[in-house]
């Protein structure tokens, strides 16, 4: 199973993604998370992205499709996976298609996480709180005025991919202002959707 978690940044994907990993036992791919590993390590690919990341702009996307084709390759992708952050562009998205199609694989669901501009704003407010509080570093890319300008590049980059999954009748909507285990219930019906349909309809032959 491929999924794709998208939504704007702070709307859960991260949380959710985990969830998934855990319960469906699929790999979790996060861009954001390779990205600051990357930098972390001052490799070539992190020394690249860095200023870029800090400031709440998109890597170029021949270097995530470069991170994302190689980590697919890894066999704990071979069940599937569940993508987080990525794809972020139509280019990207294309690639990504291309990317599976060659393997004859193809991405499953696209689970949109749908949340309030107010409230992804809010969320992010009180993750920097929470994070000073706690004495740990706040990401910079969570400083209020980098996180609105991270707002417009979802916008103008990255949700002018919907279309493109709508068109393949993909797209699967959450409601991401519920809570964190209302969020997760609703996306466990639509991974499980087939075998549910299943069920219901074998219920319905035997009765
Ligand atoms: P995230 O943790 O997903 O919010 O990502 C943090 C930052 O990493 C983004 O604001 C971008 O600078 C960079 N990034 C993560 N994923 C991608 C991607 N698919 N394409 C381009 N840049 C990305």
């Amino acid at each position: 199973m491929i999924v794709v978690l998208f939504g704007p940044p702070a709307s859960g994907k991260g949380t959710q993604a985990k969830r998934i990993h855990e319960r469906y036992g699929i790999a979790h791919l996060s861009t954001g998370d390779m990205l600051r590993a990357a930098i972390a390590q001052g490799s070539e690919i992190g020394k690249k992205a860095k200023a870029l990341v800090d400031g709440g702009q998109l890597v170029p996307d021949d270097i995530v499709l470069g991170i994302i084709a190689e980590r697919i390759e890894q066999p704990d992708c071979a069940k599937g996976f569940v993508l987080d952050g990525f794809p972020r562009t139509v280019e990207q998205a294309k690639g990504l298609d291309a990317m599976l199609g060659g393997k004859k694989r193809a991405v499953d669901h696209v689970i949109l996480m749908e949340v309030d501009e107010a409230e992804l704003i809010k969320r992010v407010e009180n993750r920097a709180a929470e994070a000073k509080k706690k004495g740990e570093p706040v990401r910079p890319d969570d400083d209020p005025e980098t996180f609105k300008k991270r707002l417009g590049v979802y916008k103008a980059q990255t949700a002018p991919i919907l279309p493109l999954y709508e068109a393949q009748g993909k797209i699967r909507r959450v409601d991401g202002m519920k809570s964190i285990d209302e969020v997760t219930a609703q996306i466990e019906v639509v991974l499980s959707s087939g075998k549910q349909g299943k069920s219901v309809l074998s219920r319905w032959l035997t009765r």
